[in-house]
């Protein structure tokens, strides 16, 4: 579904040359679970960023459904985030005047039938009866959850998570994972540092200095 050719990512830094992404090769199935896992600055947003989009390669080639992202115009880019992508990060950015539920529903597409569905994935999450609160009165891996929900609602084709655990404690962390997996619409890519959360993972993937092996 999604295909890295020979890729990579040069930044400039004062001068000098850095590889986020160095000579990367890698298919994301439908609906498979990729985890990858990798310390701190070894190019996992990076990776990211190139997997959906948001960023072109310095050289090499990312393609979604066969069209290479670089042939499409900034709109038809946007409109294929918000429409076939979900995108989860490390702090569970939510708008504090909003209640759980119009959180969720701030990315809503198409329809009436948003609010039932919003409703019905935070009861599958587990918040059913704080769907009401707002973020303030919500603990972190509650907060995370809502983001989930949000991220799901259009039903993605690809969900992207980077560090979706980096602010929860391991119990927590490991609870959104399952989550995240479980009611998953398409495949996931999941970057992390920590291993523990990656067991639900079809393929598991090493980033060192923006390369990527095979586990
Ligand atoms: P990770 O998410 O694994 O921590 P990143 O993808 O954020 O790694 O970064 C990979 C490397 O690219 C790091 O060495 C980082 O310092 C560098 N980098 C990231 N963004 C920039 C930027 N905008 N300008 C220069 N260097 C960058
Ligand atoms: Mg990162």
């Amino acid at each position: 579904m999604i295909v890295a050719s020979d890729v990579n990512l040069v930044y400039d830094d004062h001068g000098r040359e850095v590889f986020a992404c160095h000579d990367v090769n890698l298919t994301v199935r439908e609906k498979e679970f990729v985890g990858v896992l990798g310390p701190s600055g070894s190019g996992k947003s990076s990776l990211l960023y190139l997997l959906s989009g948001l960023k072109d390669p310095t050289s090499g080639a990312v393609r979604y459904r066969g069209v290479e992202f670089r042939s499409c115009d900034d709109r038809r880019r946007a409109a294929i985030r918000r429409e076939e992508f979900g995108f989860v990060f490390q702090y569970p950015y939510l708008i504090g005047f909003l209640s759980a539920l119009e959180n969720v529903l701030t990315g809503w597409l198409n329809g009436a039938e948003g609010v039932e569905r919003a409703v019905s994935l935070l009861e599958r999450l587990g918040l059913g009866e704080k769907m009401h609160r707002r973020p303030d009165e919500l603990s972190g891996g509650e907060r995370q959850r809502v983001c989930i929900a949000r991220a799901l609602l259009n039903q993605p084709k690809a969900l992207f998570a980077d560090e979706p655990t980096a602010s929860l404690d391991p119990k927590t962390g490991g609870e959104v994972v399952r989550l995240l997996a479980e009611h998953r619409t398409g495949a996931l890519v999941l970057v992390t540092h920590d291993r523990r959360i990656l067991t639900g993972a079809d393929r598991v993937l090493r980033m060192e200095d923006g390369r990527v092996f095979e586990e």
